[in-house]
């Protein structure tokens, strides 16, 4: 029994913890589940433990994994693994964290978080910065002038729209889109790294500074990272482009931009089959 429940994914906020505490969570979670009388000892030391606002994240994660799986059960799943789990659904979940999220000041402006947009199972996942003023009505990333020009420019490089991916690095909008803080990109980034492992993209291209600086761990300079093939932990490689919204300020910078998208094409074209 407890081996079926041993195969759960690892909750999405897990990132939310520190990492110690994190797994003695998940043996708490699903012995809890097999035993009432245990389950409730073993909430009250966990509580003792935490801090009472890491206590209310415990307790959204486990009544949503409650739900997931009686969910499941009604379909008649007994069992799930993350490599079975439909990504949209896991898409979904990470939202619905999402819009509880108040781990930095943005949660203070958006008017919607913005996770993402585009195939959940994706051969490419392109990663910008930040949702803009459009976006964040929207709740959709590169709804706007940059995501117009995106849109052409993903065309003329012949890369289909059931191809990609869209996400940023923070879900919030910054006021005034000004650029996102370190502490900003450190509290919102395991939402991201959550999103690759869902969507599990052949090819990843981070547009703009943040996000290649981010996913890279560089102080590197775009201008000297874009149009090269790098690698996102050793696994998938990671081409560096510009912001499609720096193209809009600067237009001789377009025809590097379409370069670029047109390598992330044909990179993906030499991992088909892999
Ligand atoms: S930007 Fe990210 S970390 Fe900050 S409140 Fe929004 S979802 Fe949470």
């Amino acid at each position: 029994m407890i081996l079926s429940h041993a195969r759960l994914p690892i909750p999405p906020l897990r990132h939310e913890f520190k990492e110690g505490k994190t797994y003695l969570f998940l043996i708490f979670y699903y012995i809890s589940r097999e035993s009432q009388i245990l389950g409730v000892v073993l909430k009250t030391s966990w509580r003792k433990l935490m801090k009472d606002e890491y206590y209310r994240d415990y307790l959204d994660i486990v009544r949503s994994f409650r739900q997931y799986l009686e969910k499941r059960k009604e379909k008649g799943v007994k069992a799930v693994s993350s490599e079975n789990e439909d990504s949209q659904e896991l898409l979904e979940k990470l939202f619905h964290s999402i819009q509880r999220c108040r781990k930095c000041p943005l949660y203070k402006f958006r008017t919607n978080p913005v996770l993402g947009r585009g195939n959940p199972k994706a051969r490419i996942m392109l990663i910008g910065e930040a949702p803009g003023r459009e976006e964040d009505l929207q709740g959709k990333p590169f709804v706007g002038a940059a995501g117009r020009l995106l849109g052409e420019d993903l065309r003329k490089a012949e890369i289909p729209e059931e191809d990609i991916y869209i996400a940023n690095v923070l879900k919030c909008r910054p006021p005034r889109n000004r650029d996102p803080s370190p502490e900003e990109i450190k509290a919102c980034f395991p939402f991201l790294l959550e999103q690759i492992r869902i969507v599990n993209p052949r090819v990843i291209c981070t547009l703009g500074k943040f996000a290649t600086q981010t996913l890279l761990n560089t102080k590197q300079s775009i201008l000297r990272l874009r149009g090269k093939v790098l690698s996102y932990q050793g696994k998938i490689p990671l081409i560096p482009t510009f912001h499609p919204a720096a193209c809009i300020y600067r237009p001789d910078w377009r025809k590097f931009f379409l370069q670029d998208l047109c390598l992330v094409r044909e990179q993906l074209s030499r991992r088909k089959g892999t």
